[in-house]
């Protein structure tokens, strides 16, 4: 078992309190995974001060330095895929193939970013005037806070810390307490890298006294958050009053609509994949699936067969598809909504028991559930799950799945899944989501792209990732040199 300190100021710190905590293998909970020291609000000012006096000299430095840090990171990180797969599978839960793909995203992210140093930089404009040089230059915001949460324990970590290290900022990163490991294991990798002391901080420990130092503590620039919606509309009202930049991602209901004339097998695999994939523990999983009525049965038929075949147990082992919930309370609110659902008249056709026997003895482990009958407007039809439970709704047409498609309140990703080109347009001009897929897995984000969500997913006002990254973690300025006289 190992035993991470806080890292603060470049050093393995604990906490004054002796305050420690613990992960349990959610597969094996018999099974610790680690131990990790609690930060209270004097440890977490600690890391704001250490990013704050990091700062000057980091932003100072030029963004091919410090690219080639990143770079460093990446291969560093590389070498130690395999390793690092693994932790996140017994922190996590999610199989290892799933483990081995978000440590590679995390390596690609690094070298994405590293790359893009030699290209950070503002626009020349012309002059209305002759002898006049008019340009924008990037400069770095100062000391920002990430705050991210255990479904994808390093690709959101590195998906902040990376533009924003490379933008000349200072990080204060707060894992989420259920899978802080790979956080601290990127940490271990920026400082062999060569990463100066302060750069990056990383504390783990309650998210309340992490959030209250950030909405209060002067030196914090700007926040990005994902996770919930209570929790990231808590600190982005908190963050108003100083007007501090912030962006919130947060849930989503997911559909993928199927039409009449959809591949039903393709339609049937790319939602088994996107509903029950990572078990369901993604904000971008498809929850509702909207089909059109005549094809409903046919489809139904072919969903429930591919979850059938879903091979639940410990991600670790050879063969499993799908492994444990995260934790009893996350597996407690999947059973929940099963019941819910069909309270309110919703009908399970398959899955949706919790397994208890054999090698699933002592883990959060259910079966993948599919109900149909479910009403939209229903709890199933508009709440996040954040599980493997997928709600079939029925509508008549194209028009109505639209309908139905836009009438929650969140909006992160969406599929449509045809063959009608006209439709898919119609679709794409009309879906209110951030990540519009056609006859692709809601699931999946290429990490060169814009990410970000719509309504209540997001605070929509920056996005993640790619080049989007870099407009949040900067601020532009506008230079006007006058060389006529
Ligand atoms: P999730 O259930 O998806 O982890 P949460 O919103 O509960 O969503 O948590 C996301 C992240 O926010 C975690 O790192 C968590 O510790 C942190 N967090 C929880 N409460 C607060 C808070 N009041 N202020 C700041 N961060 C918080």
């Amino acid at each position: 078992m190992q035993a991470y300190p806080l890292f603060i100021g470049g050093e393995w710190v604990d906490a004054a309190s002796r305050q420690t905590f613990t992960t349990q293998n959610p597969a094996d909970t018999r099974e610790t995974v680690a131990t990790y020291a609690s930060a209270g609000p004097a440890e977490v000012r600690q890391a704001f001060d250490a990013a704050a006096a990091a700062f000057p000299a980091w932003s100072a430095q030029t963004s091919v330095a410090r690219g080639r840090i990143l770079s460093q990171a990446s291969q560093i990180l590389a070498t130690r895929k395999a390793a690092l797969a693994q932790l996140l599978t017994r922190e996590e839960g999610k199989t290892l193939a799933e483990a081995t793909g978000e440590v590679q995203r995390a390596i690609d992210i690094f070298r994405f970013y590293g790359g893009l140093s030699y290209t950070l930089g503002g626009q020349t404009l012309p002059h209305d005037l002759p002898g006049n040089f008019l340009y924008t230059r990037r400069d770095p915001l100062g000391v920002v806070a990430l705050i991210t949460p255990w479904n994808f324990p390093v690709a959101i970590p590195v998906w902040k810390t990376a533009p924003a290290l490379l933008c000349g900022n200072t990080v204060v990163l707060k894992p989420a307490s259920a899978t802080p490991a790979l956080a601290l294991e990127v940490a271990k990798a920026l400082a062999e890298a060569g990463l100066p002391k302060g750069v990056l901080n990383v504390v783990t420990g309650p998210g309340k006294a992490f959030g209250d130092e950030v909405v209060t503590h002067r030196s914090v620039a700007a926040v990005s958050f994902t996770g919930s919606h209570s929790v990231g509309t808590q600190l982005y009202t908190g963050l108003a009053p100083r007007m501090v930049r912030a962006q919130m991602e947060m849930g989503g209901k997911n559909p993928t609509i199927v039409l009449a004339d959809a591949d039903l097998d393709l339609a049937a695999r790319l939602v088994a994949i996107a509903g029950f994939g990572l078990t369901g523990q993604a904000c971008t999983a498809t929850s509702r699936v909207i089909v059109e009525r005549s094809v409903l049965d046919a489809f139904t038929e072919k969903l429930v067969a591919k979850a059938k075949a879903i091979q639940v147990g410990n991600g670790l082992k050879e063969g499993i598809t799908m492994g444990p919930a995260v934790s009893e309370s996350q597996l407690k609110t999947n059973l929940q909504y099963i019941d819910i659902a069909t309270g309110e008249g919703a009908t399970l056709v398959t899955g949706g028991k919790r397994l208890t026997q054999g090698d699933h003895a002592h883990g959060w482990f259910m079966e993948p559930a599919i109900l149909t009958g479910v009403k939209p407007g229903s709890r199933l039809a508009c709440e996040e799950v954040f599980g493997p439970v997928v709600g079939i709704i029925a509508v008549d047409d194209f028009e109505q799945a639209i309908t139905v498609a836009n009438e929650v309140e969140f909006g992160l990703s969406a599929s449509l899944v045809t063959r009608d080109f006209g439709r898919a347009m119609r679709y794409v001009d009309r879906i209110q989501a951030g990540v519009v897929k056609v006859n692709q897995i809601s699931t999946g984000l290429a990490l060169q792209a814009p990410f970000g969500g719509v309504k209540g997913s997001s605070t929509d006002s920056f996005r993640e990732q790619g080049l989007a990254a870099l407009d949040f973690y900067t601020r532009s300025r506008t230079v006007y040199l006058d060389y006529s006289a």
